[in-house]
């Protein structure tokens, strides 16, 4: 940004920026180190079959707790993984670490399936072997394909998007499951959506936050949930916190759902139990 302060110079530096540049790079460095010392770890939060309250499966959602600064949130590390590279060794981690955690519980459940969702950023489309990491991941677990969902933002659809389709073909062929996350917030076109061979919307919680009881801007979600139905697609709601959203959104017809109502991102343990006891029904 100091760039364009005009013609080619550059604009002095304010203290501010450098200091934000040099904790940047130690937050990078430290990344590093946290990726191979393991301190990276994974929470799951629960996703809930709408119409029968119960725990389908999780989505992994990745944790860094840091030796000197506790924890710090995926917000601020995620794209300083994407912005070095560090995201694809941190992508497989991810991925490695939950279908183990799938198989785990699924094998102790007495028949049920754990359905578990991972996040995978764009730039893991970037490299060209992202499909053979998925599928050497799943065999070397033993998850089946079906039991694991990639989730990836609009912009997989919107950016490089012949190259990406390729590899979603070859991941859809693989048995896996696919879903668009933050549905809503980008600026993928219908086409697009029809286009990519997407079997699931997650529809973004803004959306859903607009449902309080107090309120009924029930539009945009309701259109996601029908859209959904008319293209075959299953819908999940993102960030559930409130009884009347819940309602809201089952009267709709969107099958499944996650957040704070039902359950925060809990550490593995917790989530093993959550998925064993009771049928796993929350609420
Ligand atoms: P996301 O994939 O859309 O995940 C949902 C986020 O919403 C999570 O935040 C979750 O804790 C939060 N959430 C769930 N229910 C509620 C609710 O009822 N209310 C509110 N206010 N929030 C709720 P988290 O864990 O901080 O993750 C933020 C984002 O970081 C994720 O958004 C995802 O884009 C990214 N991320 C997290 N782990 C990974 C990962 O392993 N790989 C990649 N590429 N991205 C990740
Ligand atoms: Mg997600
Ligand atoms: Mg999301
Ligand atoms: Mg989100």
């Amino acid at each position: 940004k100091a760039k364009s302060a005009g013609g080619g110079c550059y604009a002095a530096y304010h203290p501010d920026m450098l200091a934000g540049l040099v904790a940047r790079l130690e937050l990078e460095a430290d990344l590093r180190v946290a990726l191979d010392r393991g301190q990276l770890h994974l929470h799951y939060q629960p996703t809930v079959d709408l119409a029968t309250s119960e725990v389908i499966g999780f989505e992994a959602l990745a944790r860094w707790q840091h030796p000197e600064r506790g924890m710090i949130p995926p917000a601020e590390f995620i794209p300083i993984a994407e912005a070095t590279g560090l995201i694809v060794p941190l992508g497989r981690w991810v991925l490695r670490e939950a279908c183990r955690k799938a198989v785990e519980w699924s094998a102790r459940s007495g028949g049920r399936k754990v359905k578990m969702a991972v996040n995978v950023s764009v730039r893991q489309f970037d490299r060209a072997d992202l499909v053979e990491v998925v599928a050497g991941i799943l065999a070397e677990s033993g998850l089946p394909a079906d039991q694991l969902c990639l989730e990836m933002t609009e912009s997989v659809l919107m950016t490089d998007t012949d190259d990406n389709l390729e590899q979603l073909l070859r991941l859809k062929a693989l048995g896996v499951t696919l879903a668009i996350d933050d549905f809503g917030t980008g600026y993928s076109s219908l086409a697009y959506l029809r286009r990519f061979p997407v079997d699931t919307l997650k529809i973004d919680r803004s959306f859903v936050e607009r449902l309080g009881a107090l309120t009924d801007d029930t539009a945009l979600a309701d259109t996601i949930v029908q859209l959904g139905k008319s293209l075959g697609m299953a819908t999940v709601a993102e960030g559930i916190e409130e009884f009347g959203q819940l309602a809201a959104l089952r009267e709709m017809g969107c099958q499944f759902a996650q957040g704070y109502y039902f359950s925060r991102p809990v550490p593995a343990d917790e989530a093993g139990r959550l998925f064993l006891d009771g049928a796993g029904a929350v609420r």
